[in-house]
């Protein structure tokens, strides 16, 4: 009989990890607390290795990318006002996919439709692993009532604030390291007037930043994202209000834009930045993936790509060691906690390229983006010249 899975949450990580234990030949179960499917959300850059892992869980043909041609246009708007050729999300080395976050879930939906069950507004309430077996009470968040039931895994993809990490891991101020900063993410209606649609703008300063993710095929999503000495704080009264004073003193077309647009829009994502540093990933018959086990953090620029990982490796271990959960699970984190680990390190130094934390980075961060630019464009005048020579 084919073993069954419990997994938490309908985001990227859950929805790879029940298609990995499908492929695994287990018969997975995914509650999630909302009450139906989120939609939309921000600008993710997919990375070679979650195309992969998307190509392994058979969703990459569903997944739409809406990269503009040749990474879009990118520009950074400087002290004096001036406005600079920028060095764009979509122009790292690896050529990102440039998404929004609904249409990885959108993608991931059709692997999981039909052939997974999906419980909307529920979630487990006391996890007891007995060794054989892992006794879940279930609830229905809508009317309170509550069921127990019995599985041989249970997967905890239920993000940063995980409550099965809390449950059986221990409580979140063990396993959550604050980084003092804050983001805001949304949808503008528009693009910021006499910039193209799909162009891409950067506005850095010290402790500060906005930046706009440009599109083909949408208007661009928005991030405004600060440094600040106390994150409670930060929560405290309105939320618009705190962004305008944090962004006061710039007043220049690209943050005004955000602002008002901000001040339109109820749907948006404010919140504080961790990353969950943790020992082990599973304890018995309890296994964490995703924002869950290792939350990355936006900073990073690879926490999707990590959260289909996540579930492409889990089919693959699960896969080649049958008998034994425990060695698939092993093997599961072996395989990825050394590049986590390097990627979590990693983000400290691209979070200064998000938002520098004092002025003498914001200097060298900008000399390093001008330097970066001009090796592009001379990289590109080589491959266009190439091409000339070739035709
Ligand atoms: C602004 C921003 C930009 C980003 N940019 C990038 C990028 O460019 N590249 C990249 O790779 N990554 C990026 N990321 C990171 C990426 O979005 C996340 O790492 C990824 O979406 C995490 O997915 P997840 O499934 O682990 O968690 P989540 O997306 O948090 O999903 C958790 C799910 O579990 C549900 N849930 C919560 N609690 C419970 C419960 N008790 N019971 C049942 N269900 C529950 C939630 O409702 C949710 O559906 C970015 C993140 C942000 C915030």
């Amino acid at each position: 009989m084919a073993r069954r899975a419990l997994v938490a949450g309908l985001g990227i990580a859950g929805m790879a990890a029940a298609i990995g234990l499908r492929q695994a030949g287990w018969q997975p179960v995914i509650v999630e607390r909302a009450p139906e499917r989120r939609r939309g959300g921000y600008f993710v850059g997919l990375m070679p290795e979650g195309r992969q892992a998307a190509t392994d869980l058979g969703i990459r043909d569903h997944l739409h990318t809406r990269n503009p041609p040749g990474g879009g246009k990118a520009w950074s708007l400087t002290r004096r006002g001036d406005l600079e050729p920028g060095l764009g999300f979509l122009h790292q080395p690896g050529d990102p996919a440039a998404v929004v976050r609904g249409d990885i879930e959108a993608a991931l939906w059709q692997g999981v439709q039909g052939d997974v069950p999906v419980r909307f507004g529920t979630r487990p309430l006391t996890i007891d692993d007995t060794g054989a077996e892992v006794r879940v009470l279930l609830e229905d968040t809508a009317t309170g009532e509550v069921r127990r039931e019995s599985f041989d895994l249970v997967v905890g993809a239920d993000g940063l604030r995980s409550e099965v990490r809390r449950m059986v891991f221990g409580p979140h101020e063990d396993h959550m390291v604050g980084w003092n900063a804050m983001i805001c993410a949304f949808q503008l209606k528009e693009q910021v007037p006499s910039f193209e649609e799909a162009d891409s703008i950067t506005v850095a300063r010290a402790g500060r930043a906005a930046w706009v993710f440009g599109f083909a095929d949408r208007p661009p999503t928005v991030l405004l994202t600060y440094r600040t000495s106390d994150v409670d704080a930060e929560f405290a009264g309105s939320r618009v209000e705190r962004l305008r004073e944090v962004f006061a003193d710039m007043d220049d077309p690209v943050v005004r834009h955000a602002l008002d647009a901000l001040e339109e829009t109820p749907d948006f994502l404010f919140d504080s930045v961790h990353q969950v540093k943790m020992p082990r990933w599973s304890s018995g018959r309890v296994m964490l993936t995703g924002d869950a086990a290792w939350c990355l953090n936006l900073y990073s620029g690879m926490g999707a790509t990590y959260a289909l990982r996540g579930g492409a490796e889990l089919g693959r271990a699960l896969r080649e060691h049958p008998d034994s959960l425990d060695a698939a699970l092993t093997a599961w984190e072996s395989e990825l906690r050394p590049s986590v680990v390097r990627h979590q390190h990693l983000a400290r130094v691209k979070g200064q390229l998000f938002v520098p934390s004092n002025v003498p980075i914001e200097v060298v961060r900008s000399v390093a983006v001008r330097l970066a630019c001009a090796m592009r464009e001379r990289r590109l005048a080589k491959a266009r010249a190439k091409e000339a020579r070739a035709a």
